[in-house]
C-alpha cells in the first residue's frame, strides 16, 4: 500500500479470550518483525493488566462518556490511559445496538477519549438495509458529522477511523476489496471537504470478516490503512498472517 500512512491493525477481542491467550498472542508475536505497522489489541477491561511484553500496544473496547462518579460499571478513559492503553474503540456497532449508543453520544466519547490522551478508533459503518436503500453515504456522513462537530476537524490528526459495513462483521460475508476501497475513499473526500491535509494523513481501516486469506487485497487498496479485526484476532496465527498483510 503506497501512501505514507503507518498502517495500524488492531484486534476487537470483545467478550472473549482468557490469561492463556495472552500468552500465546505474546509467545508468537515477541519474534515476529512487524515494525512497518502498528498492532493492537483491545481485549476485555479485566485482562488490560494481563500484558507484559511490548509486542501490542493496548486499547480498551468503550470508555464511559463520564469522568468519574457514581456510574456503576462504567469504565473512564483516565482508568484506560493509567493502564497503558492509547486506544479505545468508540462507536463500535455492537455498541450502537446494544447499549442504544447514538451518534451524539459517541460523539462525546471521542471527546473524552482525545481528552484524555486515547487514540479513538471510531467505528461507522451500515446496516444492510441502508444500504440496499441507497442511503449508504448519508448515513455514513451523518456518523461522521456527529464526531467532526463536537469535536472539530482538527482532532482528527488524533483520530483512527474504522469503517466497519455492519453486514460484513462476524458473518464471514468481507466486503469486497472494491466495495471497501468505495466508502473509505468516500469518507475521505468527506473530510477533505473541511480539510485535504487531515483528510490525506486520517488513518482508516477497514472491519468485518477480515482473515489471513483476504486480508492482502483489502489491505492494497489505496484508501484502506489496515484493519480492525474481531473474530481472526482470536487466532494468533491468523492474527499475525493479517498484521504481516498490511
Ligand atoms: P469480525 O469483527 O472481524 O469478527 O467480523 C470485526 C469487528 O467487529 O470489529
Amino acid at each position: 500500500h503506497m501512501s505514507n500512512r503507518r498502517p495500524i491493525v488492531a484486534g476487537n477481542w470483545k467478550m472473549n479470550g482468557n490469561l492463556a491467550l495472552i500468552k500465546q498472542m505474546e509467545a508468537l508475536f515477541s519474534n515476529a518483525e512487524l515494525s512497518h505497522v502498528d498492532v493492537v489489541v483491545c481485549p476485555p477491561f479485566p485482562y488490560l493488566g494481563g500484558f507484559n511484553g511490548s509486542a501490542f500496544a493496548l486499547g480498551g473496547q468503550t470508555i464511559s462518556h463520564f469522568e468519574s462518579g457514581a456510574h456503576t460499571g462504567e469504565t473512564a478513559a483516565s482508568m484506560l490511559q493509567e493502564m497503558n492503553c492509547q486506544y479505545v474503540i468508540l462507536g463500535h456497532s455492537e455498541r450502537r445496538a446494544d447499549n442504544n449508543e447514538s451518534n451524539e453520544l459517541v460523539a462525546e466519547k471521542v471527546d473524552v477519549a482525545l481528552k484524555h490522551g486515547l487514540i479513538p478508533l471510531f467505528c461507522v459503518g451500515e446496516p444492510e438495509d441502508i444500504r440496499e436503500s441507497g442511503q449508504l453515504f448519508d448515513y455514513i456522513a451523518a456518523q461522521l458529522d456527529a464526531v467532526i462537530s463536537k469535536v472539530g476537524i482538527a482532532a482528527f490528526n488524533d483520530i483512527v477511523i474504522a469503517y466497519e459495513p455492519v453486514w460484513a462483521i462476524g458473518t464471514g460475508k468481507t466486503a469486497s476489496p472494491a466495495q471497501a476501497q468505495e466508502v473509505h475513499a468516500f469518507i475521505r473526500q468527506h473530510l477533505a471537504k473541511q480539510e485535504s491535509d487531515i483528510a490525506k494523513q486520517c488513518v482508516i481501516l477497514y472491519g468485518g470478516s477480515v482473515k489471513g486469506s483476504n486480508a492482502v487485497e483489502l489491505f492494497s487498496q489505496p484508501d484502506v490503512d489496515g484493519g480492525l479485526i474481531g473474530g481472526a484476532s482470536l487466532n494468533p496465527e491468523d492474527f499475525l498472517s493479517i498484521c504481516l498483510a498490511a
